[in-house]
């Protein structure tokens, strides 16, 4: 059965894109459509995106406006005056956070309640609203406040974001006073918006099978592994897939030489062709490992790890290039290290969507040493394009990466290198086995052609998503001819 499936997130990449959320929310609707499911977007408008066509008047929160979208996709924007001022969707440009998310967020929130239960007269309801991080976490508990017969689903994207709000937060937007409980949105004396979708979505999913199993324990719980074992039955890992149009080595028009698995050739021009933009032109670059990070320069990525062993890696016959933007610290680290040793450490600070896939595309070996990484798409565009990924296994790193030990070698399952413990020295030894490896021409380029052959397709995600959003229906079916569930019955 076709399904109506209403997204509700804070990015969409066509028109307003941060990360890896504008991605997903990008191609996943894109998929279920090809599955021949209606799915809209709902997102938010701020300064700066297109007017689009004012289609409806939200009383109370504000106007709806259709964007053009992809050809099967209806995009729809919220447009209000308080969103209209943003710059940027979760801070300015100096990435100072606005004072104002809590009620810009919650109307998002009633906007897709609105738009579920065709309030504002457009004849479309929503069989399920599918609601992504923190930013649409009020949407399950109103849905079930205002008895909409719409099933929730909400993706953990990130359990680090956790939209944490005053207490009285929950008073000021108008909310029951009994959401403020720690079996509702309230933790540690906090109204928690990520704890609307946690505590009230008729299913729940992260993004890797890993992942959803990792947020179950203290260490990558964030202080929510309590309320989410209570759930766990309902929740779910569903692997992020990669968009293979825009991640083609063979088409890819960011790249000066395209490759293929089976005609690698050509790979080695690109790589060339970095070292030179790279200023690694001397006699000893070419036969060196040129390692490659491209991310957030964040503790979570891990990228202190790779400075901490860089007297140590740089010992061995390896070149580095970092690019990526983030926190201060980090990134005055980085360019010091690349004072230090010109021409074999290069740190480009900044975003160049163009340089990241030449990156992926060049280098010999990727570094992703994350903390956590709830699914992570570097990794699999780093695979794509060649570059075999040295990661800490974790979340959707130990779903997609399969460590090169003997075994996986002879069986051909290898696509890179695990890090056997999370620091400077496991990163130290993976790198040492990516080298010896390296070392037998014949093994390397089976191993680079593992990694590039692996698939992580959207279309099999999106089958697994359907089957979510099936059981999400049956079971708001079943709380709506049954007693409403808890804490809503309990307390409502
Ligand atoms: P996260 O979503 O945690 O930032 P992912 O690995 O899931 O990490 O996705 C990051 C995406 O953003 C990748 O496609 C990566 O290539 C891209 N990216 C990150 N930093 C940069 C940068 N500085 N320049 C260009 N692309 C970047």
């Amino acid at each position: 059965m076709a399904l109506r499936i209403l997204f509700v997130a804070a990015e969409y990449r066509p028109l307003l894109k941060v990360g890896g959320l504008a991605d997903v929310i990008e191609a996943l609707p894109d998929a279920l459509a090809g599955l021949g499911h209606e799915v809209r977007v709902l997102l938010p408008r701020i300064r700066g995106m297109p007017r689009g066509r004012r289609i409806a008047r939200l009383p109370g929160i504000g106007t709806l406006r259709e964007a053009i979208a992809a050809p099967r996709l209806k995009a729809w924007m919220l447009d209000t005056p308080a969103l209209g001022r943003r710059s940027g969707i979760y801070g300015d440009a100096d990435g100072a956070a606005y004072a104002d998310d809590a009620a810009c967020f919650a109307d998002l929130c009633r906007a897709a309640v609105a738009l579920a239960d065709d309030a504002c007269g457009l004849r479309w309801r929503a069989d399920v609203v599918h609601c992504h991080e923190w930013q649409t976490g009020l949407v399950p508990p109103l849905l079930q406040l205002a008895r909409v017969p719409a099933a929730s689903v909400f993706t953990i994207h990130n359990l680090a974001q956790r939209g944490l709000f005053p207490a009285e937060t929950a008073g000021a937007l108008g909310l029951p006073a009994w959401l403020m409980h720690p079996d509702a949105m309230e933790f540690w004396g906090h109204f928690a918006f990520i704890k609307g979708g946690l505590q009230f979505a008729d299913r729940l999913t992260a993004v890797s099978p890993r992942y959803a199993g990792e947020i179950l324990t203290p260490a990558f719980g964030e202080g929510l592994d309590g309320a989410l074992r209570t759930r766990a039955d309902r929740l779910s890992g569903i692997l992020n897939g990669l968009d293979e149009t825009l991640w083609n080595p063979r088409t890819d028009p960011l790249l000066q030489a395209h490759f293929s698995a089976r005609a690698p050739q050509a790979r080695r021009h690109g790589r060339a062709a970095l070292l030179r933009e790279l200023g690694m032109c001397d006699a000893d670059a070419e036969a060196c490992v040129l390692l490659g990070h491209v991310g957030r320069l964040v503790p979570q990525k891990g990228i202190d790890l790779v400075l901490d062993a860089l007297p140590a890696l740089l010992q061995r016959p390896l070149r580095l290039v970092v690019l990526g933007r983030g926190e201060a610290a980090i990134e005055a680290r980085l360019r010091a290290a690349a004072l230090a040793h010109p021409g074999r450490v290069v740190a480009r600070i900044g975003f160049d969507d163009a340089l990241a896939h030449r990156i992926y595309a060049g280098a010999d070996a990727f570094l992703m040493p994350s903390r956590f990484e709830p699914c992570g798409l570097s990794q699999l565009s780093a695979m794509r394009y060649g570059a075999v990924p040295i990661v800490n296994p974790v979340g959707g790193l130990a779903d997609t990466v399969v460590d090169a030990t003997p075994r996986h070698l002879d069986d051909g399952s290898a696509t890179g290198f695990a890090m056997r413990s999370a620091d400077a020295a496991g990163l130290l030894d993976a790198v040492d086995r990516a080298l010896a490896l390296r070392a037998d021409a014949g093994a390397w380029s089976r191993l680079v052609r593992q990694a590039m052959e692996r698939r992580f397709s959207w279309h099999d995600s999106a089958h697994r998503y359907v089957e979510v959003y099936e059981s999400a229906c049956a079971a708001r079916g079943e709380a709506y001819r049954h007693p409403p569930p808890m804490p809503l019955r309990r307390r409502g």
